[in-house]
This record gives structure tokens, sequence and C-alpha cells, in this order.
């Protein structure tokens, strides 16, 4: 048998180096495809009613305080998890959402615009700027991630929120790792843990490993981000569900109903046909996804394209045609990003360049890269339904209009 055969999925574009961990089957078909299929075969109906019997003892029938603790974002699945939420399922959610700094004017508005539509409260955790910049300077040279202090971020203060107010239900969305890779079936009904948070979101590295005799970065600067410890969580009995195990998760259609029924408004990307993911950042379809294309060989827009083939919107050729297209267009918010780290763009590079997968990279004269030929364009395609590639509705550009800093937090809108 070939082994060149077996290095990517034959039904999505995955590569089996996926970060997540990927496993194809005798045919050649990954976990990811495999879990997908139970979006088409699970009865979503009972898992609904899973779902409203798992919430039920959540609700405070005082109404004194809340009864659900729900993570957001100008972006993402957000409107139509505190839809689900609040509207169908009938809860009271405490919104968080923690400022990662390289907000898009269109975030800060679709934020604003989310928790006015909702009525929610909602909490902003404002790190200061100096410990945020100091974290990222050094998960840039520990592990080449200028995103880590945003998701350790996202991932830490909606658990911190649990505690603080004695909240036990966190409702996230979907499980990165059902999605792309299918690293557990919808019915086991996973929940949040500390462990898949450090060894997934982290990349290995709680707030407390990053304090190095070798570094400057200290106490003050990490605490923030610190995880509750299990005596904390387990006195109130702090729990996080995700939604996508009981709804079947489909975010392009759900993001179409939330621009229809509560005005979310998308934006088109140069590295991306999905204009409804992550329009809330600067630097995460920018630089940090040039930076994903160094370490794993590939970029978000193979992500979406792996999503959208599995929903049958589009097949593998038309897949790989636009993962070519976009995957390596050119940054446009580099230079913004060093000026707010206080870094050279030759610096950076210097330091991007350690972080490089050599499996996947080679160095054909100093400082200059070339990435190593596929090995599996051969691979027998699977047939896939010519369905014909579907429009996703942009509402802007996304385009660094205005000559000042990243907007670090919002007044509201309009
Ligand atoms: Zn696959």
């Amino acid at each position: 048998m070939n082994t060149k055969m077996n290095l990517r999925c034959v039904r999505c574009l995955y590569p089996i180096s996926h970060p997540l961990g990927l496993v194809l089957d005798e045919s050649g078909v990954c976990s990811g495809c495999l879990i997908h299929e139970e979006k088409d075969r699970l009865d979503w109906l009972e898992r609904w009613r899973k779902l409203e019997l798992l919430v039920a003892p959540y609700r405070v029938e005082s109404g004194k305080t809340y009864d659900c603790v729900v993570p957001v974002t100008g972006a993402h699945d957000s409107y139509y998890i505190v839809d689900t939420v609040k509207n169908r399922l009938g809860l009271n959610p405490l919104l968080v959402t923690y400022n990662k700094y390289f907000n898009t004017p269109l975030g800060i508005r679709n934020l604003a615009n989310l928790r006015i539509q909702f009525n929610c409260d909602i909490l902003i955790q404002n790190i200061n700027p100096q410990a945020v910049k100091r974290v990222t300077r050094t998960t840039l040279r520990q592990m080449g991630s200028i995103y880590w202090p945003c998701i350790a971020g996202q991932t830490v203060f909606p658990v911190q929120t649990a505690v603080r107010y004695k909240i036990p239900l966190i409702i996230w969305g979907a499980h990165q790792g059902i999605e792309q890779v299918g690293m557990y079936s919808h019915e086991h009904e996973v929940e949040m843990t500390r462990r898949y948070r450090k060894d997934h979101d982290l990349m290995g590295y709680e707030a407390d490993d990053l304090l190095s005799i070798f570094d400057s970065l200290g106490e003050d600067d990490i605490w923030q981000y610190r995880y509750p410890d299990d005596a904390d969580l387990n006195a109130v009995g702090v729990r996080g569900i995700y939604l996508g195990n009981y709804v079947r998760w489909d975010p392009k259609a759900q993001h179409e109903q939330m621009i229809q029924r509560y005005d979310y408004k998308g934006a088109s990307f140069p590295r991306t046909f999905d204009t409804y993911d992550h329009v809330d950042c600067y630097n995460f379809m920018d630089i940090h996804d040039h930076i994903k294309y160094l370490k794993c060989g590939y970029t978000k827009i193979t992500d979406h394209a792996c999503r959208e083939i599995r929903f049958g919107r589009l097949n593998r050729k038309q897949a790989q045609q636009l993962v070519k297209q976009y995957e390596s267009q050119p940054l446009i918010h580099l230079q913004k990003f060093c000026e707010w780290l206080g870094v050279d763009e030759r610096g950076l590079e210097f330091i991007l360049n350690q972080h490089r997968n050599h499996k996947l990279w080679t160095e054909t004269y100093p400082g200059k890269w070339q990435r190593k030929p596929e090995t599996d364009d051969l691979v027998q395609v699977a047939a896939m339904p010519e369905s014909g590639f579907l429009g996703f509705e942009s509402h802007t550009q996304l385009q660094m209009d205005r000559d000042d800093a990243y907007i670090t937090v919002g007044k509201g809108y309009p």
C-alpha cells in the first residue's frame, strides 16, 4: 500500500497532521467527516428535549440572579447561542466577553447590537494593555502564538465569572474537537474541561507555565488568566455544556438566520470566503492565520472549506480551488500589529521562522522558505454532489480604514 495515499482525508481536505488529531478509516475518510454524518442521523428533537431537561434545574425561580453564563464576542456563533439560550430555552443568561484588543469597528458594533437585540446584561473583562502585550510577547517567543492571551481570556473569564457569581452553568456553542476532527460523538455529550483547554486551546500552556526564570513575565501579568482551582469549581458545581451536542450545528445557516432576524453583520476577508466568522478581529484572519500556515501547513480557509464540503454545499474540487486561491493572500494588518506590540516586521518574521514546521517548509536560502510539495494530491477524490458554491453575504470590507489604534472597548451602538 502506498503510504502517501493516507495523508489527507479523501472526503474533506484535512491532513492527518491536524493539530487536534485526526483518524482515517480504511477507506481514507476522516473521523471529522464520519462524526459529521451524525448530524443527519441523530434525532435532534430528542436531543433538544435532553437539553431542556439538563438545564431545567439551573433555572433560578426567584429571578434574583442569572440562570447561566454565556460567553460571547462580536462574531462567531454568539447571536445564535444567545437566541437559543434566551428565546428558545427561556433562560436568563449573564453574557461575558473578553476584550482581545484587536477589535474591528464591526465587531464592536455586532457586540453592542447583540446585547441590545437580546436585552441582556453583559460583563466585559479588560486586562490592562501592558500585561496583555507582555504575555503576547512571551507566547510569541515561546510557542509562536500571538493569540494565546485571546484564547486564554475567552476560555477563562466565563469560568471565573461562574465561580465569582456562583452561577453553576456555562453554555458554549459548538465543541471544536467534535466539529473539526470528530474527537467525540455528539452522543458523548462532552463538557468543558480544564484538560482540553490546556492541551488544545492553549497549546499545552496554562498561565503559570508561562512563568520562567528566562523571561521578564511576572505574576502580575498572568494571574488574570489563571483557571479557578478544583475546590472553587466544585464548591459552585460549575459545568460547561456545548449546544452543538443538542442542536444540529450549521454555522452558515445559523448566521443567515441571525442576519435576517437580529441584524448580525458579516464582512469580506482577503483570506477566506466565510464572511460571518471572526469579523470582530483584525488579526485572526490575518497574522494569526499566516502563523497557522507556518505551523500546520493550512489556514482557516481549509477549516471553512472542510465544513462546507461536509454539508454538501461545496465539492472537494471547488474546495481545493478556493483554498489555493485564498490561503496565500498577503497580510494587510501586519504593520498595525507590529506597532501595537512594539516590534519591527523583520524581528517578527525572525521569530515566526523559528516556529515554522520543518516537515512542511524548507529553508532554501537563509531567511527564504519554501513549502514542500504536496505528496497526496493523487488520492482518489470521493464523489461529492455538484451543489455549486452558495454565496455568503458580506456587509462591509474589513479594512483598517482609520489611522488609529485598535478599538479597545465599545461605548455602545449606535
Ligand atoms: Zn474528512
